[in-house]
């Protein structure tokens, strides 16, 4: 009986290490021949010769590293915008407190220059 979760983790955690197949098995590292990807290398069930492939299929190349690097740059990417947004919000909001500083000190003005005229004509 297969264990499909022990087959999830080997798979996951091992990149040179063989995975387990469908059936079980040890998969055996073979390399592409296909259009698409040729000379690439993949994990392929054991069995896939005799026709009874269980159809596990894993690419075991460093295009998963470049891909990561991909992914790494991307990362890089969205968390400089992510620190350009947080200066913008920073801006926004130091410019939003200082609206409301000028416009509570306007509002300071306005009440004292009413005081000093009501005072000055009663
Ligand atoms: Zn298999």
């Amino acid at each position: 009986m297969l264990d499909f979760e022990n087959f999830r983790c080997s798979h996951r955690s091992s990149k040179w290490n063989a995975p387990f197949c469908g059936h079980g098995m040890k998969a055996l590292l073979r390399v592409s021949r296909t259009k698409e990807n040729p000379g690439r290398r993949f994990w392929g069930c054991p069995r896939y010769e005799v026709k009874e492939s269980c159809g596990f299929f894993d690419w075991a190349d460093v295009v998963s590293e470049e891909e990561d690097a991909e992914k790494a740059k991307l990362r890089k990417k969205v968390r400089s915008l992510k620190l350009k947004l947080k200066k913008a919000e920073m801006k926004m909001k130091v410019a939003v407190v200082v609206g409301m500083i000028e416009c509570v000190l306007l509002m300071l003005l306005w009440f004292y220059y009413s005081a000093t005229n009501r005072m000055l004509c009663p």
